[in-house]
C-alpha cells in the first residue's frame, strides 16, 4: 500500500467535483497538490443533473473538453409538472450571460473523469486513504491517514482544504457542524432501462410534484444511454409510514405521478433502489485555522435545483484563489473573500429552496402567461447563476414573495 511521499503545498480530502477541480486549479498555479481518496473511481455517487453555471468552473480548471469527451446526456433546461399542469424553463433564454446547457451525468463517469483530469495535470491522488484526524500548528497543518491494510501515517502541509461531500470529515473532527434550517427529508432513488418514446425530450430534468401532497417532488434525470435516474423527495415520516420495500415505496409514488407515470410506463427496474436521509447539513464556519470546507463538506441545502455540484464548483474556484493569494503571503480575508461570496448564492438557492416547499415558487413555476424578462430572470438561478447579483432575484431574493403573490392573484 503506497504512503504519499513528498513536501505539499496543500492537501485535499476527497476526490470528487470540488476536490478535483480545486486541486486542478491550486496545480495550475504552481503547488504541489496531494488528494487523499478513502474510496476507488469509479464510484457511485449522487447528484447527475447539472447547471450550465457548473461549465465555466470546468473550463476554469481546462476539464471541459474531456467532460465533452465523454458524451454525457445534453441538457438545455427544466420541465415542471403537477397533475395536468407542466412548464418548462429553457436555460438558453435566461437572464445572464453565460452557458445555457450542460449535461446530465452517471457521477461514476463524471467523477473519474475530473478526477484522471486532475491527475494528468499533475496533481497527486491516492485512493483507498481515509483522512482520520486534523491538527494545526503555527506552520502546518498536520492530518491523519489510514491506508486500506489498516496502517496509519501523518502527512502535513501548508493548508488543508476538505473536499469530503457529505463525509464531513473537518466539520465532524472540529465540532463544526449545526443542524440544518430545513425539514428532514428522506429520498429514494434508482437507475432505471427508462424505454421512454423517442419524442419524449430527453435534454431536460423533469421536475414532478405529487399531485395531492406538494412537498412530495420526483426527479427523473434521462442520460444519453437509455437508461435515467429516477427518484423520489419525501418528508422522512411519509415515507417511512408506506408499506413495502424501498422499490416498492418508490414505484406507488411513481405510480402516482400522473406524467411521468405514463412516461415510464415500459420503465425496467434492474437496479436496487437507495435511500438517502436527512441530508440537509449546515455548519459553523466555512473556514479556520489552516482549512476550508468545499461543497457538501460546507452546506448542503436541497436536491430539488440541482445546485450541489454548481456549489462544490463555485466553492473551489473561489478557495483556490484566496488560497493562492494566502500561500504568496498575502493576508486574504477569508470571511469576505471566501465565506461570504460563496454563501451569495447559497442564500439564493436557500430562498428558492424555501419558496419550493412553501409552494410560492411551484405557483411562479405554473403560472400561465409569465413576463418573459421575469422567467429569464427566474430561468438564470435555475440554470445556476445565484451570484449574478445584477439579476434583481438574487439581489433581493425575497422578490419571490411578491413574484408568488402577483401570480397566484392573477
Ligand atoms: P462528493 O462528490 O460527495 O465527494 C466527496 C469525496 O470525499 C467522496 O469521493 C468520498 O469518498 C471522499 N471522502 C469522504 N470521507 C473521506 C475521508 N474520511 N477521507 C478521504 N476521502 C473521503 N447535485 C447536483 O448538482 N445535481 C443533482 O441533480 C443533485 N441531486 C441530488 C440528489 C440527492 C437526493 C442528494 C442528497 C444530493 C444531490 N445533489 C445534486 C448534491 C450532490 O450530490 C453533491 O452536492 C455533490 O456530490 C458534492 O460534491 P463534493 O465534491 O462536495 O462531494
Amino acid at each position: 500500500m503506497s504512503i504519499p511521499q513528498g513536501d505539499f503545498d496543500v492537501v485535499v480530502i476527497g476526490a470528487g467535483p470540488s476536490g478535483a477541480v480545486a486541486s486542478a486549479l491550486l496545480k495550475k498555479k504552481g503547488y504541489q497538490v496531494l488528494v487523499l481518496e478513502k474510496l476507488h473511481f469509479p464510484r457511485f455517487s449522487i447528484g447527475e443533473s447539472l447547471l450550465p453555471q457548473c461549465m465555466k468552473f470546468l473550463e476554469e480548471a481546462d476539464m471541459l473538453a474531456a467532460v465533452e469527451d465523454a458524451k454525457f446526456q445534453f441538457k438545455n433546461g427544466a420541465a415542471f409538472t403537477c397533475a395536468d399542469r407542466y412548464d418548462f424553463f429553457d436555460f438558453r433564454e435566461k437572464f445572464t450571460e453565460g452557458w445555457g446547457t450542460t449535461f446530465q451525468v452517471q457521477r461514476d463517469r463524471f467523477d473519474k473523469v475530473l478526477a484522471d483530469e486532475a491527475e494528468k495535470q499533475g496533481v497527486e491522488i491516492h485512493y483507498g486513504q481515509t483522512v482520520t484526524a486534523y491538527e494545526a500548528d503555527s506552520d502546518k497543518a498536520t492530518l491523519t491517514v489510514e491506508n486500506e491494510a489498516g496502517k496509519s501515517y501523518q502527512i502535513s502541509a501548508k493548508f488543508v482544504l476538505d473536499a469530503s461531500g457529505f463525509g464531513r470529515v473537518l466539520p465532524r473532527l472540529l465540532d463544526l457542524e449545526l443542524p440544518s434550517h430545513l425539514a428532514s427529508r428522506t429520498s429514494a432513488f434508482t437507475h432505471i432501462k427508462d424505454n421512454i418514446d423517442s419524442d419524449y425530450d430527453r435534454d431536460k430534468i423533469l421536475i414532478t410534484v405529487h399531485p395531492e401532497h406538494h412537498e412530495i417532488w420526483y426527479w427523473l434525470i434521462p442520460f444519453s444511454n437509455g437508461r435515467s435516474s429516477v427518484g423520489v423527495v419525501a418528508p422522512r415520516e411519509f415515507l417511512a409510514k408506506m408499506e413495502g420495500d424501498a422499490e416498492s415505496k418508490l414505484r406507488t409514488l411513481i405510480s402516482e405521478g400522473c406524467m411521468l407515470a405514463s412516461v415510464l410506463e415500459n420503465a425496467e427496474y434492474d437496479t436496487p433502489v437507495n435511500i438517502i436521509d436527512g441530508y440537509s447539513c449546515n455548519v459553523k464556519q466555512l473556514y479556520g485555522d489552516k482549512f476550508a470546507l468545499l461543497g457538501n463538506a460546507g452546506e448542503f441545502l436541497d436536491p430539488v435545483f440541482s445546485s450541489g455540484v454548481t456549489i462544490a464548483l463555485k466553492s473551489a474556484s473561489l478557495a483556490a484563489g484566496v488560497l493562492d493569494r494566502e500561500l504568496k503571503g498575502a493576508k486574504p480575508d477569508w470571511n469576505e473573500e471566501y465565506a461570504e461570496s460563496l454563501m451569495l448564492g447559497v442564500n439564493t438557492f436557500r430562498e428558492f429552496v424555501n419558496g419550493w416547499y412553501d409552494e410560492r415558487l411551484q405557483n411562479v413555476i405554473f403560472a400561465e402567461d409569465k413576463n418573459d424578462d421575469v422567467k429569464g430572470m427566474i430561468s438564470s438561478i435555475l440554470a445556476g447563476y445565484a451570484w449574478d447579483t445584477e439579476n434583481p432575484y438574487v439581489k433581493d431574493p425575497a422578490r419571490l414573495s411578491t413574484l408568488a403573490e402577483v401570480c397566484s392573484n392573477g
